[in-house]
């Protein structure tokens, strides 16, 4: 077994990871640092002219100084979550390498006709029950998996996520079961400083008219980027306080925004609400779940699979032909696998050691093989991947044995 790659080198995911694996971001990692300016530039204006100004101002104390501090403090705090935020697992449910096979049905279907058609399918939802009410959760294609309750694929970052809420653009990351909590501080801490500056700005322009004995106009004229940061902080404050009051909302009643949009007057939003108190500490004091993903691990490789050993063909034939459906979506190789896990007389076998059973795998397996690279297992979006009829109707039912 060669260990060549790591887990994040080999990722299907669109993330971007750095420090070797060490952090990880969606792919639009690069709103983060615009993001991060957004802050630091405000709060180095509000240093440099309005706060260091207010040093002297409370005298005897010197509680001046504290202004300057809490904002730089404050603004250290803010940077620490939204880095908590956007460069952690959100949740990422890891994929499967091939379809579970303990849910595929075999099945075959009577052409018009006449023709017996056999198929494997599986089912595009499952019921399970949560809190003692059932809920539908959905078969993901690109994940291969069922996704499990409050799951959902982001398309941005191509990944099922836990409890997933929604992706965002401003920190470059989903925000799901593990982030969650980060987020929500982010965004209320942010609402904090805004109305911090805000109101230290305001405060120094009052300063200001009571020194010069002017109007409020000559004091705004005095110090403009007081003004300025007022409007900015204004503008902010409608834009993360908003959101901020929005997911106190949906924390109270213990929604994601995902749910909130797509189920509003739907049962399904009541299924996890454990009543207010309940679910705030849900969110803000339950241990948050290890990542599912050692993204510096190894990635171990598969066993060679046992296609590989065709005696009737020539090697060079055989060669060709693998090379030619290696791209395709390998489900006649997860067939493969599935009929012989499920006849413990065709345990895999390698070289040339093989039975007579194992010719007649490697003939299935060519079929399907073939058949693959006409790409006829049918769309991945139905869910259902039909077997052409000239793949005989015996041998799957063979497999099914
Ligand atoms: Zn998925
Ligand atoms: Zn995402």
């Amino acid at each position: 077994m060669t260990q060549t790659q790591r887990v994040f080198q080999a990722w299907k995911g669109s993330n971007k990871f750095i420090l070797g694996g060490r952090l990880i971001f969606g792919p639009d990692a690069r709103s983060v640092p615009v993001t991060v300016l957004l802050i630091i530039v405000p709060v180095i204006l509000f240093c440099v002219f309005v706060a260091r100004h207010l040093r002297h101002e409370f005298s005897p104390y010197n509680a001046g100084y504290a202004i300057l501090v809490v904002a730089i403090l404050f603004t250290i705090y803010v940077l620490i979550l939204l880095s908590f935020t956007s460069a952690r697992d959100p949740g990422i449910v890891p994929r499967n390498l091939h379809p579970p096979e303990e849910d595929l049905r075999y099945e075959t279907t009577l052409s018009a006709d006449g023709r017996q058609t056999p198929s494997v399918q599986i089912p595009r939802t499952k019921e399970v029950i949560v809190n003692g009410v059932s809920v539908r959760v959905k078969y993901c294609d690109t994940c291969m998996l069922y996704r499990p309750p409050r799951c959902s694929h982001c398309s941005i970052c191509n990944n099922c996520v836990e409890r997933f809420d929604h992706h965002c653009p401003w920190v470059g990351q989903c925000i799901g079961l593990r982030n969650y909590r980060y987020f929500f501080m982010f965004v209320s801490s942010a609402t904090l400083l805004c109305i911090y500056v805000f109101s230290i700005s305001a405060l120094y322009i009052k300063i200001l008219m009571e020194h010069q004995r002017g109007t409020v106009w000559m004091a705004m004229k005095e110090s403009p980027w007081s003004v300025a940061l007022m409007i900015y902080c204004f503008i902010g404050f409608w834009f993360v306080g908003g959101l901020t009051g929005f997911h106190l909302y949906l924390i109270s009643t213990n929604q994601t925004t995902y749910e909130n949009f797509r189920y509003r007057a739907n049962s399904r939003t009541v299924a996890y609400n454990r009543g207010c108190a309940n679910n705030f500490l849900e969110v803000f004091c339950t241990k948050i779940k290890p990542s599912r993903n050692n993204f510096r691990a190894f990635v171990e490789e598969e066993p060679p699979r046992v296609v590989t050993t065709i005696t009737r063909e020539s090697e060079d034939e055989a060669g060709t032909r693998r090379q030619k459906v290696e791209d395709d979506l390998d489900i006649g190789d997860d067939l493969m696998n599935i009929s012989q896990r499920c006849n413990p007389a065709e345990q895999p076998h390698h070289g040339l050691d093989i039975d007579q059973s194992m010719i007649g795998v490697a003939e299935r397996a060519a079929t399907i093989r073939t058949e693959t690279r006409h790409g006829s297992w049918g769309s991945r979006r139905s869910g259902s991947w039909d077997i052409e009829a000239d793949v005989s109707s015996s041998n799957v039912r063979e497999s099914r044995s």
